[in-house]
Order: C-alpha cells, then structure tokens, then sequence
C-alpha cells in the first residue's frame, strides 16, 4: 500500500514477534513507519516491505511523533528509553508502550516520562500476532484520554478493538495481569489434565474435544461469578464448595498415584478447605477470593 499523507507516521521500538506484527499492520495501513530493534537484522522484511530503518533508538523516535515500544518487559524499554539521546530526541513526542508489565511499571515509567516532557500512554495486548491487523485483535490502553483521542488514528491501523480503560496510567497493566493470571493457571491446569490423562492411558487427542467442552462451560460462568463476586452474595447452590473440595482431593490422589506433582491443584485445595474451615462450605467457590483479599 501506498505511504499515506493522512495518517501521522510512527515508529516501532522492538521487533521481536509481536513487534514485528505491529510494525506489518502500520504498512499495510499506509503509515510511513521507522523501525529499530537492540540486535540488527531482524528488520530485514519489514525492510522490504517498505519500512525505514533507523541506526539508532534516538534517530528512529525523532522519524516520528509517536513511538510505539513493544519488548520483552520493563527493564528493556526503560533501557531503550532512559537514556539521554533517545530521551531528548522524544521531547514533546508520544510514546505508546505496548511491552506488557506490572501496573507499577508502568506508573514509574509513566513518572520518568512526565520529568522528560514525553507524553505518555500505556497500554497491554491481548491477542496473539496472527490477530494483530484483523478484527480479532484486543488493544487495552490507559493514561490520558486527550493523548489517546489524538492517536487513536494510528491506533486504529492495528485493527481490532481498542478501549482507553481510564486515566490511571497503571490501568491496562492491572487488566493484564488479571487476565494473564486466569489465561497461565488455565494453561498450566491443561498441562496438568493431559499428564494426568495420559498417566491413564488417554492421549492428548483423545481427550481435547471433551476439554474443549469444559472450557465452553466457563464463559457464562465468568459473568455469573462477576455478579456474585461484586455483590458478595457467593452463592453455592447446586455447587458448594464442599463439593469441590472433594473433586479436587480426587485429582490430586489420582495424580499422586502416578507420581506427578499436584502443587497446583494443592494450592487451590488447600484455599477451599480454608474457606469451608471458616465455616462458608455451604457457599460457591468464588468466596475463596475474600479469602485471597484477607491481609
Ligand atoms: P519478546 O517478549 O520475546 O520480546 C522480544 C523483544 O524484546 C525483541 O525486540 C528483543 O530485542 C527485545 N529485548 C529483550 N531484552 C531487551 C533489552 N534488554 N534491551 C532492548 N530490547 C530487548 O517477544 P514479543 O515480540 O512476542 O513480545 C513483546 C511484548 O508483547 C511482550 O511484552 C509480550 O508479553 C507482549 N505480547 C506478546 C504476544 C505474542 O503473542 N507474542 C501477545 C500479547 C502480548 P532483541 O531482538 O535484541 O533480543
């Protein structure tokens, strides 16, 4: 696609996987967009695709008035961006950090750029890179809203949907987190599932589709227990935790038996038979998160 006049030009800081993407979706919207990554040569493709290529992190944020820093965390874009050269060359400029992080990261980052005069927006990524450019990407982002306003154009050239989730700069650190929490311990709990199985002679084959359907039965779940959760009413009828608890002492006898570790089932165990030792057996799971609250 042709370089459009329209739309600001940007530039990318980080072209591991996922900045490469981002990077690839800016192209094909039309954005002249200077690119920079610590190892060279992995700005190759996107070389020739049409993107500009810096020999610095200062001369690439200086190509652009907004700068998009995608890496691995924190200690990585801080040391791309809190340096002298490149943080003179970003005065006045805008920076959108798309490296995920803990919220606290991202408010003192958010402090350093305040000092520096660099406008500044945090923001987190939800999808994987294939979704980046198509309508399935997720974007989160937080910190001002005018900053926002004003670069929601560029934005935008990403695809997908993008929610500005409120001016506390730390905001869509905090969601990720949260997310990530549920999508890691999911995963793990898979892993788990499959070892388990196949210590019984199920294969991973044999066993997705069926997993497949437990997975479905959370989504209206995760609303319900939203409503519960806010309103502290943690019902358990039709499921106590009572009931869980024992489910859950089967999985980690079963597990045991073949020798494969069941802390992560354990741990969980172990929060439910706290809360029913409070004497809430009669409620649903999710009061474990008052108990996760307690200090
Ligand atoms: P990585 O998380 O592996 O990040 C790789 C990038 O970080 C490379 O550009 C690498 O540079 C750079 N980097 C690492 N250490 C340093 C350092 N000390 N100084 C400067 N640059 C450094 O790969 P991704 O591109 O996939 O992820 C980038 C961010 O996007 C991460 O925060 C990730 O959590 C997030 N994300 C990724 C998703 C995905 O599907 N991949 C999905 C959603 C979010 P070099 O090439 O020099 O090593």
């Amino acid at each position: 696609m042709p370089v459009s006049t329209d739309l600001p030009a940007v530039t990318v800081l980080g072209l591991g996987p996922m900045g490469r993407a981002l990077t690839h979706a800016f192209l094909e919207a039309g954005l002249r967009t200077t690119v920079w990554n610590r190892t060279p040569g992995r700005d190759r493709a996107l070389l020739e695709r049409g993107a500009v290529g810096a020999a610095s992190a200062a001369e690439a944020v200086a190509a652009s008035p907004l700068t998009v820093v995608c890496v691995v965390n924190y200690d990585a874009a801080d040391a791309i961006l809190r340096n002298a050269p490149v943080s003179d060359a970003l005065k006045g400029r805008t920076v959108v950090n798309l490296t995920a992080d803990t919220p606290n990261r991202a408010r003192e980052t958010a402090s350093w750029a305040e000092a520096h005069g660099v406008r500044y927006l945090d923001g987190a990524i939800m999808t994987p890179t294939t979704t980046i450019g198509t309508p399935a990407a997720v974007f989160l982002h937080s910190g001002p809203e005018d900053l926002y306003r004003e670069h929601r154009p560029a934005l935008d050239s990403l695809g997908g949907t993008h929610t500005h989730l409120g001016e506390d700069i730390g905001r869509a650190a905090a969601y990720d987190i949260a997310l990530l929490d549920l999508f890691w311990t999911a995963t793990a709990g898979y892993a788990h599932a499959l070892a388990v199985a196949r210590a019984e002679g199920v294969s991973a084959r044999e066993l997705a589709p069926f997993a497949q359907g437990i997975a479905a039965i959370l989504p209206p779940l995760i609303a319900e227990w939203a409503d519960d959760v806010d309103a502290g009413t943690f019902s358990g009828e039709g499921n106590p935790i009572t009931s869980a608890v024992s489910s859950m002492a089967h999985i980690v006898q079963a597990s045991e038996s073949h020798g494969i570790d069941a802390g992560v089932m354990r741990a969980a165990e172990g929060q439910a038979r706290r809360v029913v030792g409070l004497g809430h057996g009669t409620d649903g799971f999710m009061r474990v998160t008052e108990l996760l609250g307690r200090r």
